[in-house]
């Protein structure tokens, strides 16, 4: 009785408040953020439990054997090999930790040497490390977070170690480089060329690569030679990693409230302990949040130790680095997808420098920042810990929240979980007593909450193909006349969701996926959310060839801000959604403008939704406030009640107060009651108890098996398969929904099929998922992955 029951359990828990209709539309086409969207990672191997012996599987508190050399001894390298493979100690020896070369067949790999040989191996057989790296040894603290990552997200650990070995060179010798720098003497003849050199040299301040000097100044390196040769410019050797300002944690930061102040104190106290404690800061938008936790960064680097902040969008936030450079004198060293490769490895080695002179002090980054070598971490926060974008949804399966709690669990460093809106997870574990709790309860100054309503659209006169009901209309008007600015807040990337055939009543969709291609306008293309791929807007239907009948159905930001140019056709308009823009640094850009006043009228898909602080917005409204209530997602509810309660608080930060309007159909569902009501204990307390009953998590555990093929038949035999052979998950209490089609039911030509795996709390889930997927083999192009505690049902 195990077969295509599939997720329905789930949408029993929601059907009371949201219905059994499928929304799956309307999710595909929320706005991941470029972080999510960007490098579609490889897929997981399949993660039958290999053996990674050496005694990293616990904690290893030494810092390492050492071994002397043509001892053997256990490397762990990056390659899915699924072991940990033997080689004898290099002349001079080896510890554990060390970042080592060596031989796996005819190539030459990056491995950490992990412990003492797993001995199954005639040593006579064995071949040497082939080089000892010059990098910082990884120290035991580390590893044993790689371990304990990979056994809780049932993720071979080479795919760990690939995370924390992502700095670019790492098994080239740090040759020190070349830098140009001023020198005494001036060359006999002046040209245009060797000035704009010199000038640039000047305005940079420092000494420069060769490469990086010629293409500031726009000149070939020959004008750099003439230069050098007439003693203009000297050449020099510098280490290739430059190091890094010190911030200054006594320089004075604001006075702090008295609410601040107290809360201050307690975080400040659990960093000086020096042992992990988790703490959740919550406290409404602008109330001060950072402020308060960047005293405890101060006391953390005070102490002389290292600080991680994560953010979930670091590559889009200049504000927080500005800030972080008001507090201590300097910005803190960033790590996110934006960085280069150079800047990239500096970051990577100068964490694992220390706090000392010219060591990273505080790395402000994105989740893959928790698998920095720090050399001594003390203290972790995770802003905005409900964010969805901490759970990695490709490749590696992990919540880079838990895995900070367990990161700072196994340094014994405390962590900290900002939010307004935290996770029901973290809430209840703060009510449980597990999680330590500091609220700042007022905005900060002047500044209120805004006030927030309901629009009924029921009783809206509004003409088809329009969206902007005649009372947000009146309300945006009166801003502009005010000279303040509104935000409308749609999740739609693109231009419309879907695009008709009025001929055959076909919808247009990918040719890879079971999925619609959303019409970008913009870019004059229909693009798959699935898959990414695009094609040029056709003048006739694929499906019936008929010409110049495709229509455009539904909203997406780009059809908004046609509807609000001739709405508004004064208004100076902001379209804010991430594949309007060619990079980070241009939406970064585009957000400090707005700051500014550039714009009227912001429209924005959640990127909006995230921390950025707008003085002059005293407006929003939610184009759609029931977008996301119906799916089958058990956190719909949670998720809607968070971004609605996120987006309103981007009003009314700064003296003039704000308010925030809510375009809905159903005005008394239960959700956007809470919202409206600002009873967030109660939504809570009402929310943990439904999840309780329906034993879901955080009152039990899940995961969720994802199967894939190109093959149909295949996969669903697969599915059988397990479904049938599920006695190792039985015999611990735990229950297997599916085999089904997943709601996505192919992307990228693959077919995917979907199980479900509930077991109570205390239950030993992954070591259970082990044995049952060690049951199996993955054959010709069957892929597996696992995702324990999923936060997605696609
Ligand atoms: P949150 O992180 O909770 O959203 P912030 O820390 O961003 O809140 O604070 C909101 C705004 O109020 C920021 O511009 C911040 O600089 C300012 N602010 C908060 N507390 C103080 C304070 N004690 N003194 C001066 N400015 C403050
Ligand atoms: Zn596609």
């Amino acid at each position: 009785m195990l077969l295509i029951v599939a997720l329905l359990p789930f949408r029993g828990i929601l059907s009371g408040r949201a219905g059994l209709v499928s929304a799956f539309l309307r999710l595909w086409d929320a706005d991941p953020g470029p972080a999510r969207r960007e490098g579609r990672a490889r897929p997981l191997c399949p993660p039958a439990r290999p053996r990674y012996p050496g005694g990293m599987q616990g904690t290893d508190d030494s810092e390492g054997d050492h071994f002397d050399e043509g001892k053997p001894l256990g490397v762990l390298t990056v390659e899915p090999v699924g072991r940990i493979l033997d080689y004898l100690a290099p002349a001079g020896g080896v510890r554990t930790g060390a970042f080592v070369e060596v031989p796996l067949g005819p190539r030459r790999v990056l491995g950490v040497v992990w412990g003492r040989a797993a001995g199954d191996w005639p040593v006579a057989r064995l071949r040497p490390v082939r080089r000892v790296l010059d990098a910082v040894p990884m120290r035991a603290g580390l590893r044993s977070f790689l371990a304990r990552a990979a056994d809780y997200t049932l993720t071979p650990l080479p795919a760990m170690l690939r995370l924390a070995t992502r700095a670019p060179g790492l098994m080239e010798p740090p040759a020190a480089r070349r830098v140009l720098r001023r020198g005494g003497g001036l060359p006999a003849r002046m040209t245009p060329a060797r000035e704009r050199v010199l000038a640039a040299l000047e305005e940079e301040g420092r000494p420069m690569p060769p490469a990086e000097l010629a293409r500031a100044a726009g000149v070939g390196a020959s004008v750099l030679r003439g230069l050098v040769d007439a003693g203009a410019l000297l050449e020099e050797e510098a280490p290739r990693d430059l190091p890094f300002p010190f911030l200054d944690p006594d320089r004075a930061g604001h006075v702090l409230t008295g609410d601040q102040a107290a809360g201050s104190a307690g975080l400040r106290e659990a960093v000086r302990a020096g042992r992990y404690s988790a703490t959740l800061l919550r406290g409404v938008t602008g109330s001060g949040k950072t402020e308060v936790y960047l005293e405890a960064v101060a006391e953390c680097l005070r102490a002389g130790r290292q600080a991680l902040v994560l953010l979930p969008e670091i590559a889009l936030t200049g504000d927080f680095l500005a800030r972080v450079a008001d507090r201590f004198g300097t910005p803190p060293a960033e790590w996110h997808s934006g960085l280069n490769p150079a800047e990239r490895r500096r970051v990577w080695t100068m964490a694992g420098a220390g706090a000392g002179t010219g060591g990273v002090q505080m790395v402000a980054g994105a989740r893959s920042a928790l698998f920095l070598p720090f050399a001594d971490l003390g203290l972790i926060v995770v802003d905005e810990e409900h964010d969805t974008s901490y759970k990695q949804e490709e490749g590696v399966l992990y919540n880079a929240r838990d895995m900070a709690v367990l990161r700072a669990a196994i340094e014994g460093v405390p962590v900290i979980l900002a939010s307004a809106t935290p996770s029901l997870e973290t809430w209840v574990n703060a009510a449980q007593g597990r999680y330590g709790r500091v609220d700042l309860p007022a905005r900060f100054g002047p500044a209120v909450l805004p006030r927030m309503r309901t629009i009924d659209m029921r009783a809206e006169e509004i003409p088809p193909a329009r969206w902007i009901s005649p009372t947000l209309a009146r309300a945006v008007e009166a801003r502009i006349a005010r000279g303040e600015q509104s935000l409308l807040f749609l999740n739609r990337r693109g231009y419309a969701p879907v695009t008709l055939c009025r001929a055959c009543g076909q919808q247009i969709g990918c040719r890879h996926c079971d999925a619609r291609m959303v019409e970008h306008r913009f870019h004059n293309r229909l693009m798959c959310h699935q898959c990414g791929a695009t094609e040029p807007l056709p003048a006739a239907c694929p499906s019936c060839g008929v010409e110049g009948r495709l229509a455009p159905v539904g909203p997406g930001v780009e059809r908004l801000a046609e509807e609000v140019a001739a709405t508004f056709p004064r208004a100076r308009v902001a379209v804010l959604s991430s594949d309007l823009f060619t990079s980070a640094a241009a939406l970064r850009q585009a957000i400090t403008d707005i700051a500014q006043g550039e714009a009227d009228i912001v429209i924005g898909t959640q990127i909006v939704a995230k921390g950025h602080n707008f003085p002059r917005l005293t407006l929003v409204g939610v184009i759609d406030a029931d977008l996301g209530l119906q799916g089958s997602d058990l956190r719909a509810a949670e998720r809607t009640f968070q971004l609605m309660r996120q987006v309103a608080g981007r009003a009314g930060r700064a003296d003039a107060p704000g308010e925030a309007l809510l375009q809905t159909f159903q005005p008394e569902h239960p959700v956007i009651r809470a919202i409206i009501a600002g009873d967030e204990e109660g939504f809570w307390r009402a929310e943990a108890e439904g999840r309780r009953l329906a034993g879901v998590p955080p009152y039990g555990r899940m995961a969720g098996i994802i199967l894939s093929s190109t093959d149909a038949g295949r996969v669903m035999d697969l599915g059988l398969e397990l479904a049938r052979r599920a006695q190792p998950l039985t015999r611990i209490g735990a229950e297997v929904w599916g085999p089904a089609p997943a709601p996505i039911a192919r992307i990228r030509g693959r077919h995917r099929v979907r199980l479900l795996v509930k077991a109570d709390k205390g239950a030993p889930l992954q070591q259970a998922i082990g044995e049952w997927l060690a049951q199996v083999r993955l054959t010709g192009d069957l892929r597996l992955a696992v995702d324990i505690d999923p936060q997605s049902f696609l």
